[in-house]
């Protein structure tokens, strides 16, 4: 059972939206580091290391090329990033970004960690549009997937419920969100209006309130065990076989 007062991560937000299931078992086994960041990954599966290898290196993309590219020098990647054929696309990409409209084309923040009572999250980037304030909330995913719209949503509420913030202080409003799909070079970018953020808000903080409901604890219906992408699927298996057993549908 969650406690009354917990906190909601976009991971834990999304992983609900997959499969309550799912969502539940993430709170129950990071409960002891629940507030806590982790900084070793090493017992993720190999896919989700390359992902996060991945999010590292767009994270220090500005901090190791921006001179260079603000400079008009075609940044020189090193010898096994070459042979990553998306990471080339993405140095073009922000080049072509930055020719085009080379003011406010560095980001104010990467990988920008806020937390408040309610909800918490690490946005990937936040682009300053204008001097008014304005900014973008850039994910960086490598395809697209079911949930991304959500996601950006969830960022969205997360920041702009968090502004005015010291460290970043030239930006007051949140007017636009953008995902980069790194693997297929593709970038999304919408416009997001203060009806559309506080109708978000209302959605979410319902939602917090129907997962302290224990009838919300249910599987995905369509789900057989064998999603390789949920990370859950095996200890999910076995609760799965043992309430069979308590309710006499297994002979194993
Ligand atoms: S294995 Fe299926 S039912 Fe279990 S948590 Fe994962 S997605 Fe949900």
């Amino acid at each position: 059972m969650l406690e009354k007062e917990f906190v909601l991560s976009k991971t834990e937000f999304v992983a609900f939206l997959k499969c309550p299931f799912q969502f539940y078992l993430l709170k129950e086994l990071y409960k002891p580091t629940n507030q806590k960041r982790r900084n070793n990954y090493s017992d993720y599966e190999q896919f989700l290391q390359d992902g996060l290898d991945n999010h590292l290196w767009l994270q220090n993309f500005y901090k190791n090329f921006s001179v260079d590219i603000k400079s008009n020098i075609d940044p020189l990647l090193k010898l096994p990033d070459e042979a990553d054929y998306w990471k080339r696309n993405f140095v073009n990409f922000e080049v072509k970004r930055y020719k085009e409209k080379n003011d406010f084309w560095e980001p104010v923040a990467v990988e920008f960690y806020l937390c408040n009572d309610s909800f918490c999250g690490t946005i990937d980037r936040i682009d300053l549009l204008n001097e008014l304030g304005d900014c973008r909330i850039v994910e960086y995913k490598s395809y697209p997937s079911e949930f991304d719209e959500e996601e950006l949503l969830f960022y969205t509420v997360l920041l702009t419920n968090h502004l005015p913030i010291i460290d970043v202080p030239n930006i007051t409003k949140v007017t636009e969100f953008g995902i980069y799909y790194y693997k297929i070079n593709e970038f999304y970018k919408a416009k997001v209006t203060p009806e559309i953020i506080n109708t978000f808000e209302e959605y979410l903080e319902k939602l917090r309130t129907e997962m302290l409901d224990p009838s919300f604890i249910k599987k995905k219906k369509t789900c057989d065990f064998t999603n390789s992408r949920c990370l859950y699927r095996e200890i999910c298996k076995r609760i799965h076989i043992k309430h069979q057993k308590i309710f006499g549908h297994s002979k194993t």
